[in-house]
């Protein structure tokens, strides 16, 4: 698989040099990826965001038929701040038998690897396709991903499996916690200091439901199942920042309080927001008249809930040849994959601890190995 590496280099490098921050459009890189895979595809579809200015692709290669396995990759990535680089952030440099460049291991590798098999797969007979995925905004919450999964749950062929390309170094990971994120807003009635009853304090309030989101963490810990793979084992919420009020002296007007919990199963997650929704009621009961109280959903990154005899762990095994799996400590595409009835784990090249870091890289034998397993599963699906 060697003669595929450089194909893979060469669209790396070109996938790098779009700055795909979250905040900018990805059109640019879907479309070369669009043209890239366009005379290979069985099927090709966009689904947009609602200005219209960033797409998910999903391309087809092979059958349309169900039982094919779906490669997924997020195309945008975080900012970097080029002071802080050795080289320009977004210009791929190959030093060392690696190649740096922001997005190079979260998760463009996996990326390129997927589309330099393009022809590999379209010159093998497959009788099951193999589905590429690459979205928009998962850095914030995988906003993107579920206009894709609706797309192709109403109508594609169903997959039977979902690989999702975030760095593990190769290794196969089957869970994680998800990712809840919320800001509650608090509107209170502002008034002197001196005069507490004569209005409503937004920040009183706000520091009684900063108390609440604390009790259900403790709670939490009670819940943490009793094979809980995770560090720490249970559910975890915590509040990031809370900002209010304009003086020592006045009654707070506003109060708002920026939350989070990450779950380690979807009880524990309906469980924490029925009681927050029971508490915000209790709450606005004793707030009285020209008050408000509401939480946004940020975005709800759904957990990868451990299934020992999903599909996807299995395919994943045999085309590793390894039993050994793991979990991560960070949110990914695959719980939403599993929750539309997809069986999904991850497994990328490059490492989690250089994502997100200035001199991310990914090494080129981790290219080779995503290379192996993918040429692996297009043989797969051709001869069963
Ligand atoms: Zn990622």
């Amino acid at each position: 698989m060697n003669l595929l590496r450089d194909p893979a280099m060469l669209i790396l490098g070109d996938l790098v040099g779009f700055p795909t921050v979250t905040s900018e459009s990805n059109l640019d890189l879907i479309e070369y990826a669009a043209n890239h895979l366009e005379s290979y595809a069985s099927d090709l579809r966009l689904t947009h965001d609602v200005d219209g200015q960033k797409a998910n692709l999903l391309v087809t290669i092979g059958p349309l038929v169900d039982g094919g396995v779906v490669l997924s990759g997020h195309t945008d990535v975080v900012p970097a701040d080029e002071g802080d680089w050795t080289g320009a952030p977004f210009v791929a440099m190959r030093r060392d038998q690696r190649i740096y460049g922001r997005g190079t291991a979260d998760m463009k590798g996996f990326i390129a690897c997927a589309i330099a098999m393009a022809p590999v797969f379209s010159e093998m007979s497959l009788n099951r396709p193999i589905h590429m995925a690459l979205t928009f905004d998962e850095e914030v919450g995988c906003r993107g991903a579920p206009s894709l999964i609706d797309d192709l749950l109403a109508k594609g062929p169903k997959p039977s499996a979902a690989i999702v390309g975030e760095p593990t170094a190769m290794g196969i990971v089957t869970a994680h916690k998800g990712c809840y994120e919320y800001t509650t807003t608090i509107t209170g009635v502002e008034g002197h200091g001196s005069q507490p009853d004569l209005g409503v304090n937004a920040v009183h309030h706000g520091a009684r439901f900063i108390a609440r989101l604390m009790e259900l963490g403790y709670e939490m810990k009670g819940r943490a199942p009793a094979a809980s793979p995770y560090d720490p084992p249970h559910t975890t919420i915590s509040a990031g920042t809370i900002h209010g009020g304009s003086a020592r002296n006045v009654l707070a007007g506003e109060c708002v309080i920026e939350w989070e919990m990450r779950p380690v199963n979807r009880a524990d997650a309906r469980f924490v927001l029925a009681e927050i929704d029971a508490f915000e009621e209790e709450l606005r009961s004793t707030m009285g008249p020209d008050t408000s109280l509401t939480t946004v959903r940020e975005g709800e990154v759904d957990g990868l809930e451990n299934d020992p005899s999903s599909a996807a762990l299995d395919l994943m095994r045999e085309l590793l040849g390894t039993e050994k799996t793991g979990v991560v400590p960070f949110g990914t595409e695959a719980g939403l994959y599993q929750m539309a009835g997809i069986p999904a784990v991850v497994c990328g090249p490059g490492t989690i601890e250089v994502a997100h870091q200035p001199d991310e890289y990914v090494g080129l034998e981790q290219l080779e190995a995503c290379l192996d397993m993918m040429e692996r599963l297009g043989e797969k699906l051709s001869n069963t």
